[in-house]
């Protein structure tokens, strides 16, 4: 069954997306015409070529020129308005955007500025383009304990209106979860939702710690749950749910291939799961995918994609009468593509 042009039309929520990772060719290409000093090639062809997905060491070389486009506040508001932008292209109506402030901050950029800039495009994008954005401030873990403390002091001192969740990204080994407990606790006191990376590119233990140590309500990835029958029976019984990024987890690793991704086993086991896309662009793909990936491994229909587009809005950080729309909004376009295709 082609579910494609079902998928493109149905109003989904992301939950699990990086601001940086986000940046598509289109976008990289306007903020290397701002930078002409960058080693980012600028002709568009060129860029395309720069852009395919190649390997993981080839995504970090890409992510990381990025992050050296990104010089100044215009940059950062550019970035997160065009995001928005495309995720309006793909019936995305609300997306909790992953920004790392830290790594702009020590490149110079001032924290209250970057905090208007993403401010001033979160508007801009439910005005322009029907996207509603929230901000989940990561600590960038390679950065270690001091990248935790300033998350945490942005997050709690300068967090903007649009702030919902406090996370944890970049690499799990070396740096264990336990070790940022302290920017969580500060986070969390202050208001905000926990939802750590945890089990990508390690074991179960560090869904664990991410669960005991730093209080996640739902888990970025979680993957290696599987491997563990009492994890994710607590996962399914706790209702957290596992936020699932299949082509990213294919391109990472963290899986050996698309058809080997674990997600119907923690579907069965009673899990919650939502679909996103990581970062999109880089890994060659976008939600639209994603969902039409989950169709393949979950065997669902259009009203199995639709449940799994409910999922995510109700696992979201909205609030109550923002989810009842959206969930009302899925299930309008359910019935009518039902009624137009009896
Ligand atoms: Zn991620």
């Amino acid at each position: 069954m082609d579910l494609t042009a079902f998928i493109s039309g149905l109003p989904k929520a992301e939950l699990h997306v990086h601001h940086v990772g986000s940046a598509s060719p289109r976008i990289v290409a306007e903020l290397a015409a701002r930078h002409p000093d960058s080693p980012v090639p600028k002709d568009p062809d060129a860029l395309a070529e720069y852009f395919t997905f190649r390997d993981f060491a080839h995504f970090i070389e890409v992510y990381i020129s990025v992050v050296e486009l990104i010089q100044d506040a215009e940059d950062v508001r550019l970035l997160t308005y065009e995001v928005a932008r495309d995720m309006a292209r793909q019936t995305i109506r609300y997306a909790e955007l992953t920004v790392t402030p830290y790594t702009s901050v020590i490149r110079g950029i001032p924290d209250a500025a970057f905090m208007e800039a993403i401010e001033d495009a979160r508007v801009a994008a439910g005005r322009d383009f029907g996207v509603q954005l929230r901000w989940c401030f990561d600590i960038p873990s390679e950065l270690g304990p001091r990248a935790g403390e300033e998350t945490a002091r942005m997050a709690c001192e300068l967090g903007p209106d649009g702030l919902v969740s406090f996370g944890l990204g970049g690499p799990e080994k070396g740096w264990p979860r336990p070790l940022f407990k302290p920017f969580f606790d500060r986070a969390r006191a202050h208001g905000l939702h926990s939802v750590p990376h945890a089990g990508e590119t390690t074991g179960p233990q560090s869904v664990w710690d991410a669960l005991t140590a730093l209080g996640a309500e739902r888990i970025g990835h979680g993957t290696s749950s599987v491997r563990d029958p009492e994890l994710l029976a607590h996962l399914a019984q706790r209702r957290v749910p596992l936020e699932v990024c299949p082509t990213s987890n294919v391109a990472t690793g963290a899986v050996p291939s698309l058809d080997g991704h674990p997600v119907r086993q923690m579907a069965e086991a009673g899990v919650p799961v939502t679909i996103n896309s990581d970062d999109p662009p880089m890994f060659g793909t976008d939600l639209n995918t994603e969902y039409a990936v989950a169709a393949g491994l979950l065997e669902l229909d259009e009203a199995g994609l639709a449940g799994l587009a409910r999922n995510a809005v109700e696992v979201s950080f909205l609030d109550t009468p923002a989810k009842s729309r959206l969930c009302g909004e899925i299930d309008s376009y359910l019935t009518s593509w039902q009624q137009r295709n009896e």
